[in-house]
């Protein structure tokens, strides 16, 4: 191995450029004992993480341990797309239902249909589940609209309530500079007081 496919391994990891990796490759080569912790623990957490059975999210132990928490609320089910997704929610502290994750959305030209994301497992877990509500929580873009649209036509002839998330202006925003697609959002989802 030289130093030229070092810096080509680490170029291949997302948003790492060809010259962030050549100075990530001269960090790790000048600092040899911060090298040797980097790389065993990649290894040691790569070999014992593993996907939640239910959730499907990353974990050392399953089912993890929020799908485990008994004193969460089992009767909602919040859809993610995606790992970030869930911990971005989880972040917020005000959600206390549990999570599937679908690993993905819709993108044809990608050639990622339903099949290639966990939707049949979340119709299998909400047909023999607890839950009364479903909380589709996918991204306000195209694929996860199209995923949305996808998941909330196959579970509309449910006897669950299908919730989403509200669209509209962020925090800090001014409406002058607000695109006209999220204004009109903000505009249909509007709040009474
Ligand atoms: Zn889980």
């Amino acid at each position: 191995m030289t130093i030229e496919s070092l810096v080509s391994v680490l170029s291949r990891l997302p948003g790492v450029g060809k010259r962030s990796a050549e100075r990530l490759a001269y960090f790790l080569l000048s600092n040899k004992d911060e090298a040797r912790l980097v790389s065993s623990v990649i290894s040691e957490v790569i070999d014992s993480v593993r996907f939640c059975s239910l959730c499907g999210n990353f974990t050392q132990v399953d089912p993890c341990s929020i799908c485990s928490d008994l004193s969460r609320d089992n009767t909602v089910l919040c859809v993610v797309e995606d790992p970030r997704d869930m911990t971005a929610i989880e972040g917020t502290g005000l959600f206390k239902g549990l999570y599937h994750i679908l690993m993905g959305s819709i993108n044809p030209l990608e050639g990622i249909g339903p099949d290639k994301l966990r939707i049949a497992e979340l119709q299998q877990r909400v047909s023999c589940g607890s839950f009364t509500e479903v909380l589709l929580a996918t991204n306000p873009t195209v694929d996860g609209e199209a995923t949305f649209l996808y998941t909330s036509d196959l579970l509309k002839n449910s006897k669950l309530r299908i919730s989403r998330l509200a669209t509209g202006i962020p925090m800090g925003a001014s409406l002058e500079f607000t695109d006209s697609l999220t204004l009109k959002k903000a505009l249909e989802q509007k709040l009474y007081l």
